[in-house]
């Protein structure tokens, strides 16, 4: 039997500090390393304690910020557990590290210095993103197929109508009946695109102060004009609420696509002639029953949306699916299963969180959780649309290798007092310009043409008529064309599909800027 063990105790203390796997340190809140054992050593790769002690802690992390946001949370926090941090090696390679740091703080409550634990958990991190990245694949592709169905449907249903337009073009009812049906798909395509627009990318445009409370007022408005009579529609706003900051659009987005699903749920279980549903807001806490690891606000406080209805509730059997893209329980053209998703995705970038309650054959509720601005900071009216001015005559020249896109922006603009001519390619636009020498005033440039492109066409357009004005219109634009070319020059875009009023105002506007060199 081994005797006991005779060791001085400090001595056993720094035995299990060298032997430790995980890399222990103290440091002042500077950054200043005072004390390490090995495995921090390999962990970030020095060689030596002494080569660790010439490099300060803020040189390890990505950037100075997040530091000084690291230290502002011992600061507030005392001490963190289980938290979970990037590093750069020495080796300029970034270590994934999970920590306990403890703080040490004096008399007046300033952090003295922090000891911390931790350990090197760069390949879960990895196989975690790496899982993460295969799913996202795997929804890319349902959606992709979701997509194409849908497009494919409509397109079969715009094909069908527009062949029996021509067969009976002296039929004034079918001419009419066609084209109303013609219109309501195409209206339901561009939804959809919208949709996957607003999933995609365009989630969060604005980045300025949000009133919720009027958001909830727009959408009431509209919900209580459109839904069935028999639905009864409650708005309870209590008290003035924080400002959020974020989309206004994006949030309206957020509401209606909420307040649609209620109406969707109220109606499956009492048809057009009952049930209800409650549109609340307020100020309050996370913390109480929201985790508030899930709010990613600078402190706890929040604006919560909730949306509650007594309709069909959900099931528990697709409680986990209802935010996945395409998911719906709803027939063939009632519902895209994007609702959801596209809710998700906007309250995410919005650094809030969704949480759903919900009793099957009882009814559900969604509440969101945005993280409150402070407290008096006035939230910025969103801008109306207004028509533009008509046109004076001016002639405009229309570059677009569709030919349908031409035919419609020319009705549009002819509609509106402009004169216009059109090309359909960008040697076609030169040709154009020089044909009129002096007399176009502005082009609309199709940015994605085979052959001459859109800038190309727009050079040499302004190599020949220096003071040609110009409007872009895409479907599409790269986000490096967005930083070079179009800011540069600095024109503006209209984006496809458009609205009539989106090309028209663009136009206008363009016109009346000041003169171009
Ligand atoms: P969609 O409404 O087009 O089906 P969503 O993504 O908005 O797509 O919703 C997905 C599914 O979640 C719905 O088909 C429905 O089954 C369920 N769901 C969403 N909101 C509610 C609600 N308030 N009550 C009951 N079921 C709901």
């Amino acid at each position: 039997m081994p005797g006991p063990d005779t060791t001085p105790r400090d001595e056993r203390y720094r035995e299990f500090f060298e032997d430790d796997i995980t890399g222990d340190f103290v440091a002042a809140p500077d950054g200043t390393l005072l004390e390490c054992n090995p495995a921090y050593l390999t962990i970030l790769g020095f060689d030596s304690i002494a080569s660790a002690q010439k490099v300060k802690l803020p040189a390890l992390y990505p950037s100075p910020e997040a530091y000084r946001a690291f230290l502002a949370r011992l600061q507030s926090e005392r001490k963190l557990i289980y938290h979970e941090q990037e590093l750069i090696r020495v080796d300029g390679t970034r270590v994934h590290v999970v920590e306990n740091v403890i703080g040490r703080f004096d008399e007046s409550g300033e952090l003295a210095h922090f000891k911390a634990y931790m350990f090197d958990d760069t390949r879960r991190k990895r196989l975690e993103d790496q899982l993460h990245q295969s799913q996202k694949m795997e929804s890319i592709g349902t959606m992709a197929s979701g997509i194409a169905h849908d497009f494919n449907n409509i397109l079969n249903t715009v094909l069908g109508f527009a062949a029996q337009l021509q067969k009976h073009p002296y039929d004034p009812d079918k001419v009419l009946r066609y084209s109303q049906t013609i219109e309501k798909s195409a209206l339901r395509g561009a939804e959809l695109s919208a949709r996957l627009l607003s999933f995609a990318r365009v989630s969060r445009r604005e980045d300025v102060p949000v009133d919720v409370s009027r958001i909830i007022d727009e959408v009431v408005a509209l919900c209580a004009e459109s839904f069935p009579r028999g639905v009864a529609l409650e708005r309870r706003v209590d008290g003035p609420l924080d400002s959020v900051k974020g989309d206004h659009a994006a949030l309206y987005q957020v509401l209606l696509n909420l307040s649609v699903n209620a109406r969707d749920a109220v109606v499956a279980r009492h048809g057009t002639a009952g049930g209800s549903i409650v549109i609340q807001a307020r100020n309050t806490t996370a913390g109480d029953d929201v985790s508030p690891e899930l709010i990613g606000g600078p402190d706890l406080r929040c604006v919560e949306i909730r949306v509650t209805d007594n309709g069909i509730g959900i099931g528990p059997d697709i409680r986990e699916r209802i935010f996945d893209p395409f998911f719906t329980t709803k027939d063939r053209g009632q519902g895209t299963g994007l609702g959801l998703s596209v809710v998700y995705t906007i309250v995410r970038n919005h650094r809030g969180t969704i949480l759903v309650e919900s009793t099957p054959g009882g009814g559900s509720t969604f509440r969101v959780l945005l993280p409150a601005m402070a407290p008096g900071v006035v939230p910025r009216t969103p801008r109306i649309a207004r028509l533009p001015a008509p046109g004076r005559g001016e002639l405009v020249l229309i570059v677009d290798d569709e030919e349908s896109m031409i035919d419609l922006a020319t009705e549009l603009l002819h509609e509106q007092g402009y004169r216009v001519i059109g090309a359909r390619s960008g040697p076609e636009a030169v040709r154009a310009l020089e044909s009129r020498a002096g007399e176009v005033r502005l082009a609309v440039l199709d940015l994605v043409m085979p052959g001459m492109d859109g800038e190309q066409t727009y050079r040499e357009l302004k190599a020949r008529e220096p003071s040609l004005k110009a409007v872009l219109c895409t479907g599409y634009l790269p986000g490096e064309m967005r930083s070079t070319f179009v800011s540069r020059e600095n024109l503006r875009v209209v984006h496809k599909p458009f609205t009539p009023e989106a090309l028209l105002s663009a136009v206008r506007e363009t016109l009346d800027s000041p003169p171009v060199a």
